[in-house]
């Protein structure tokens, strides 16, 4: 599959923030608020069992296109130490979380075999955002 592919828009992206034992936990349950306080995301499950193609416990973060050029650059300011797996959604989830992924931090293992090559468009799920934000992000401003 080419990777510019012009079948494959980017219809929403994930940001999932994993965690490793208590310490790291704190962290992300931290970062978390402060996502929710500055982004309107859509917060995902606390996943502590290993989900999907994931290969460590972790929760998601869901967001608009919109949202990307500045929620990402704050989020490589602001994760504190923890791996974060950035990936668009096209409609190829396979190909979605490893080439065309970003890391913020180490690169883990996922497990690609776990994700179907190719989905419809009404299998991919909206982005719902449920974050009210009540600040700003640094410079940038909310919507
Ligand atoms: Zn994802």
């Amino acid at each position: 599959m080419p990777m510019t592919d012009p079948e494959l828009p980017i219809v929403s992206w994930h940001a999932h923030v994993y965690f490793d034992g208590a310490e790291q936990r704190a962290r992300a349950a931290a970062l978390r608020e402060m996502i929710a306080r500055r982004f309107a995301v859509q917060l995902g499950r606390w996943h502590e069992v290993l989900v999907g193609p994931h290969t460590r416990p972790m929760y998601q973060v869901a967001f608009d296109v919109a949202v990307f050029a500045r929620f990402v650059p704050w989020l490589a300011l602001h994760r504190d130490g923890l791996d974060v797996l950035v990936h668009p959604n096209t409609l190829a989830p396979r190909a979605d979380h490893v080439q065309h992924a970003l890391w913020l931090g180490q690169r883990l293992a996922v497990k690609p075999e776990t994700l179907p090559e190719r989905i419809s468009a009404e299998q991919e799920d909206p982005v719902r955002v449920n974050t009210q934000p009540d600040l700003g992000a640094g410079q940038a401003q909310q919507p």
